[in-house]
């Protein structure tokens, strides 16, 4: 009130009358430059701060990137705040669209109130902070020289050992790291939901799903209908794998209920890629074992980004700046704590492009570079844009680029590049299809429900008190896993991933796994796959040095978030909507497979 009181009289003084103005299209360009310039500056800054934090864990880094998280989200609200004002114009499609931008482009809304945003962005930081330090320290090692586990030693003791005591253990000390962050979570929600009603939305939910050029219960109902085109094939290769875990593990696994989560060779059961040997049936091994191949040529990190990098260029992209290969890190650093969660960036969003991971030598790592190196080709085809367009088409886009690159990995490209003497032949493919399937089918129903546990914390349907039982409701529901020991109140397990603690969205991936064989299949077509008159099956088509693809994911690329995804989807796959019929193409041959083997066998849980 005392500020409208003090405002008045300078309005008069100025003239009286701009206070009742409207604003005109060219205060509203005007608005629009200024705002992407701010926040591109800003934006850079927090980059600059996020990567060192990243890089070097301490509680100084880790206050200096909350002062500039905060300093550029707070400039975002505003801004998002003030392009209200121009609502009421009939503003020409570009600007319309980066005003749109401007209100639906936050993760997180800091409140007006400077107290409870500070606290909010310092909440944000330490729960990534904290994630990123977790360990497990178990008394057997207490002796040792390595008495802790990080998600790394944890992930390759989940992803090797077969043992259930050991995973058991394991498992539970894993999970152990969030029951601390649970109290600072519940603020840091309800913080957050303050934030995003401040700017006009229901809650954290209702604002991350009104990015995605439709009103967010169509986008929930487009969920629904993906997940409905893909349930079927999951329920095979459920059972299918309960089944194998049963022969080997006896009634710890039951023949026709859920399976338990520490049985599936990763810490949240979302890829089960590593329990492949034990549920391959000895006739259908892939042919080759590329982990195997990589160590036997003594085969150095950076070797594998190199790989990466010249299937891009095999498409007809530039190679990648010299300052990715000095700033970008590889390797674990022995010295210091860092994130080791595989990220790309693109520090000042025209070149200054790098990866973050702890590369191991292994075949998910060199499919992970693949992935990672999308993010940043993606990045670099849109610096021409303006900056509120410099994004994905949505972030289901950015995420599927490079899966579809790594999709191309076949046997056929890994002779081409001299890694295979030949491919394996056609007697190979249920071993193919099977690897794969362990990681992008028995990933989708998790892909899911991260953010339909979410979307309800925010909206307050999942209450704090019960934050952990709903959890396990919707991984029963969904995914037909269940914990392997009683879990109560006292456990936060939805923090002991990543993107929980750290506050990431995650329906982005769930829809690029679904994108990556959209693409894949239209992107195979104009590489001339399958040959007219051959019947190669899509999951042996490989774009490498298909200029023609290359041109149309370049098309795609730099369109940047200028236009809704509906607009690049039609440009790479000649279509407006997701299909998941691509993945039931991909995958037809194994799913014929599965349900032979799974006859007479329960389906479901
Ligand atoms: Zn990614």
């Amino acid at each position: 009130m005392k500020k409208f009181l003090l405002l008045l009289p300078l309005t008069l003084l100025l003239g009286g009358c701009n206070r009742e103005a409207q604003p005109t299209v060219d205060d509203a360009r005007k608005f629009l430059a200024d705002a992407e310039e701010k926040l591109l500056a800003l934006n850079v800054e927090d980059q600059q701060a996020n990567w060192v934090q990243e890089n070097f864990i301490t509680d100084d880094s880790e206050a200096i990137s909350a002062k500039a998280d905060q300093r550029a989200i707070d400039e975002a609200v505003q801004l998002a705040k003030d392009a209200t004002r121009f609502d009421k114009l009939n503003l020409p499609e570009d600007m319309a669209r980066k005003m749109k931008l401007l209100k639906v482009g936050l993760v997180l809304a800091t409140p007006v109130d400077p107290k409870l945003s500070a606290e909010v962005t310092r909440l944000g930081s330490s729960l990534s902070g904290a994630y990123g330090k977790g360990k497990y320290c178990p008394d057997r090692l207490k002796q040792s020289d390595h008495p802790c586990l990080d998600i790394e030693d944890i992930t390759k003791i989940m992803a090797t050992s077969t043992k259930p005591d050991e995973l058991l253990d394991v498992w539970r000390g894993w999970h152990a790291i969030s029951p601390p962050l649970r109290k600072d979570y519940a603020r840091f929600v309800e913080l957050s939901n303050k934030g995003a009603t401040e700017l006009g939305f229901k809650d954290t939910g209702a604002m991350w799903r009104s990015k995605y050029d439709m009103a967010p219960d169509d986008f929930s109902k487009e969920l629904d209908r993906l997940w409905d085109q893909v349930r079927p094939l999951y329920l095979s290769l459920h059972s299918y794998v309960r089944w194998k875990l049963h022969e080997k593990y006896g009634d710890a696994v039951p023949a026709n209920g859920p399976i338990p989560a520490h049985l599936l060779g990763n810490i949240w059961a979302q890829d089960w890629t590593d329990i492949y040997k034990l549920v391959a049936p000895a006739s259908a091994d892939p042919g080759y074992d590329l982990t195997q191949i990589l160590k036997s040529r003594n085969t150095k990190p950076v070797e594998m980004v190199k790989d990466g990098e010249r299937f891009f260029t095999s498409l007809g992209f530039a190679p990648l700046p010299g300052t990715f290969w000095e700033r970008s890190l590889f390797t674990k650093p022995r010295d210091r704590e860092v994130v080791c969660h595989p990220s790309a960036w693109d520090i000042d969003f025209v070149e200054d492009l790098r990866v973050k991971m702890c590369i191991d030598i292994t075949n998910d790592f060199f499919v992970t570079i693949h992935h990672e190196l999308g993010h940043n080709f993606y990045q670099r085809a849109y610096d021409k844009q303006p900056f509120l367009f410099r994004d994905s088409a949505n972030d289901g886009f950015h995420e599927a680029i490079g899966d579809t690159i790594a999709l191309s990995v076949t046997p056929e490209y890994l002779v081409k590049i001299g890694m295979l003497p030949r491919a394996p032949d056609a007697s190979k493919d249920i071993g193919l299809l099977l690897n794969k399937a362990l990681d992008k089918i028995a990933f989708l129903p998790f892909g899911l429900i991260i953010d339909e546990w979410r979307w309800k914390v925010f909206s307050g349907e999942i209450p704090p008190d019960k934050y952990n039982q709903a959890w396990w409701d919707l991984r029963l529901k969904y995914e037909g896993i269940a914990p392997p020991v009683a879990r109560t109140e006292d456990d936060f397990d939805p923090g002991a991933k990543y993107h929980v603690s750290a506050n990431v969205p995650y329906m982005r991936y769930f829809l690029a796994y679904i994108l990556e064989f959209q693409f894949h299949r239209a992107l195979s077509k104009e590489a001339g796959c399958p040959a007219p008159g051959s019947n190669t099956p899509l999951h042996r088509c490989s774009i490498y040095e298909s200029k023609a693809a290359g041109d149309k994911l370049n098309s795609m690329l730099q369109m940047g978030a200028s236009k809704p995804w509906q607009d690049a989807l039609n440009t790479i796959a000649g279509a407006r909507e997701m299909d998941a019929t691509a993945i039931l193409d991909y995958f037809a041959p194994l799913k014929a497979w599965l349900d032979e083997q799974n006859k007479g066998k329960p389906v479901g849980w």
